[in-house]
């Protein structure tokens, strides 16, 4: 769908005063570069979420799992454990380490422009701040200092931006992390009962007291992290659904896209169709390989 109603904040309608030299080449041309945002907060927040996970492991690995005599629940639960981890750390490296959907910085150039051989009354919204034209629903964050394709939110704890096409990975990185904390919790309630039945003593190689300090340590982490990325992963699912992203609806923006059913939108995201791929951090979606210069006229 496109809009008659032009928007003129943070755009500029005379495109210009770029070298060529400076433009980057197209999207598609650098999917395969690495993507890393240098932004101190972003790694700091990102290395406490690696680190936190490694502490879950250590404290689930070696006081519950190692000093139990039941070795079949070791081992299930182990192997169930693990893999959750690694599959939560794979989404969050991909999250981190994928271009969100970064349109090329400075390519608003008159030569550029008019190579688009734009229709009369055609439109071209160029962002004031990266130089680039903006293709609709593109936003500017000012962390990565790029407009970002269906841009949803900047994300700290991942260090990057959330948009069109790393989503998938955020998403799944939510859901892991949130089905690691409803194991970690169901594991330390059978823990505590089985401690509070047997001699304390017995129940782990630490000391008791150490034992119970890193058991609610892991409680207290295991329930903050259920909540937030519970809420998080909700809320996703209902953006993906909507197809409508978290910037969209905090300006209460217009729609000036055609709607879709919701099965449709999630297909967008996790890739068509529907298979197993859905759920692995290691399978890219199709999208993004569509024409990201949709102009709004
Ligand atoms: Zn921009
Ligand atoms: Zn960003």
């Amino acid at each position: 769908m496109r809009s008659p109603v032009p928007r003129f904040r943070d755009v500029e309608r005379q495109a210009g005063g770029q070298h060529p030299a400076q433009c980057l080449p197209p999207f598609h041309e650098r999917q395969n570069n690495m993507w890393f945002i240098r932004d101190a907060c972003g790694i700091v927040c990102a290395i406490i979420t690696w680190f936190l996970v490694f502490f879950a492991e250590f404290v689930v690995l070696f006081l519950m799992l190692i000093p139990s005599n039941n070795l079949t629940y070791s081992l299930v639960n182990g192997t169930l454990f693990n893999s959750l981890a690694f599959l939560a750390l794979a989404s969050h490296f991909r999250a981190m380490c994928t271009d969100p959907g970064a349109v090329p910085k400075g390519n608003a150039t008159k030569e550029y422009i008019e190579s688009l051989q734009l229709k009369p009354g055609q439109v071209v919204y160029k962002c004031p701040k990266c130089s680039s034209i903006k293709p609709d629903r593109a936003h500017h964050c000012s962390v990565c200092k790029r407009c970002v394709r269906k841009m949803d939110h900047h994300c700290p704890w991942v260090n990057n931006c959330v948009g069109e096409n790393n989503q998938k990975y955020f998403v799944l990185f939510t859901m892991y992390i949130c089905l690691i904390s409803l194991h970690t919790l169901v594991m330390v309630v059978f823990h505590f009962l089985y401690c509070f039945e047997d001699d304390w003593t017995k129940c782990s190689s630490f000391s008791p007291p150490a034992t119970v300090i890193l058991l609610i340590l892991l409680c207290f982490e295991a329930l903050l992290f259920l909540i937030f990325t519970s809420v998080m992963f909700g809320t996703q699912i209902h953006s993906i659904c909507t197809d409508e992203t978290g910037i969209e609806q905090l300006k209460k923006e217009e729609r000036r896209w055609a709607k879709k059913t919701k099965w449709m939108n999630m297909k967008a995201v996790f890739g068509h169709p529907f298979s197993i791929a859905w759920f692995s951090p290691f399978s890219t979606p199709e999208h993004g390989k569509a024409d990201p210069y949709q102009y709004v006229v």
